[in-house]
């Protein structure tokens, strides 16, 4: 399926590697050109090589922390008019809530709920004007079925999370569409850093925990990232204009309601 996304702009934070990178190599393999941004300078530039080397599309790196204003503007500069924007950043430690301190809320909302409405903020007024946008905000599946231990990731997505529905049914009259895609367990770094506190913790390799996530998921496996970017792809596409205020989830089946 072509979808019709050829020469759009893209803005896709947090994307020299995991959920992120797969979002932006879907987009840049439909000829968007796509600004990625993250704050380790080597990867973000290894990353951009990557899609320079897999796709024509014009590949933009911005070292930034998308979660302060500097960061943004940044990102911003260098794509001022954005189709397409996918937020993202990294995720909140876990721990017992009774040892997270105000800062390390603050932090949290920072990350996942604020740095994202502030992008929003920025580009959704030019992306009606033009009748064309998509806001994709990569959230996780925790969203629909909260984990104890992820309470600062819980509370701070589901700020997010609410937000959304409400902007969203006033931004699709003017083809803006925003929706969360809610990620289950992926093979990216962040899994496996989760898997090795918790190898550590139990002293069993890192592979072996891995594993077990695999084989306790109703698909057998972990999701790809390249999966992940499909779908992204899918949402911010043209065809995809009637879907908006939505909660997406990839998790190979793993939450286990009807609904
Ligand atoms: P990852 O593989 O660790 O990749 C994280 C990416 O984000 C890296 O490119 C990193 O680069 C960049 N990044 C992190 N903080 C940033 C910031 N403040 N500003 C700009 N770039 C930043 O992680 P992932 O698995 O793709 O996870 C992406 C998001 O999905 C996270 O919020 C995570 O909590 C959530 N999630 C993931 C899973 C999963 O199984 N993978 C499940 C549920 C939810 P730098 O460090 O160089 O900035």
């Amino acid at each position: 399926m072509n979808l019709g996304i050829e020469g759009r702009r893209a803005i896709v934070c947090a994307a020299s590697k995991g959920l992120g990178h797969g979002c932006a190599e879907a987009l840049a393999r439909e000829g968007v050109a796509v600004t990625i941004a993250a704050r380790g300078r080597n990867d973000l530039e290894r990353a951009a090589e990557h899609l320079r080397g897999v796709t024509d599309a014009t590949v933009t790196p911005v070292v930034a922390d998308v979660t302060t204003t500097e960061g943004r503007e940044a990102v911003l500069a260098a794509c001022p008019e954005p189709d397409i924007l996918v937020t993202n950043a990294g995720g909140p430690r876990p721990g017992d809530f009774r040892d997270f301190s105000e800062e390390d809320w603050l932090a949290a909302l920072r990350g996942n709920m604020l740095a994202p409405i502030e992008l929003i903020k920025a580009s959704v007024d030019g992306m009606m004007a033009r009748r064309f946008g998509r806001i994709v905000n990569i959230t996780s599946s925790a969203v629909k079925a909260p984990i104890g231990i992820l309470g600062l990731s819980n509370g701070a997505r589901a700020g997010l999370t609410g937000f959304v529905a409400g902007l969203a049914r006033e931004t699709v009259r003017h083809n803006v569409t925003i929706n969360n895609l809610l990620p289950g367990p992926f093979d990216t770094d962040r899994l496996r850093g989760t898997c090795e506190a918790e190898a550590t913790k139990r002293g069993v390799s890192v592979d072996s925990v891995l594993a077990e996530r695999a084989q306790t998921n109703p698909a057998g496996r972990v999701g790809r990232p390249e999966e992940f970017g499909a779908l992204c792809a899918f949402v911010c596409s043209a065809h995809a204009g009637y879907m908006t205020g939505q909660n997406l989830l990839l998790d190979g089946g793993a939450y286990p309601g009807t609904l």
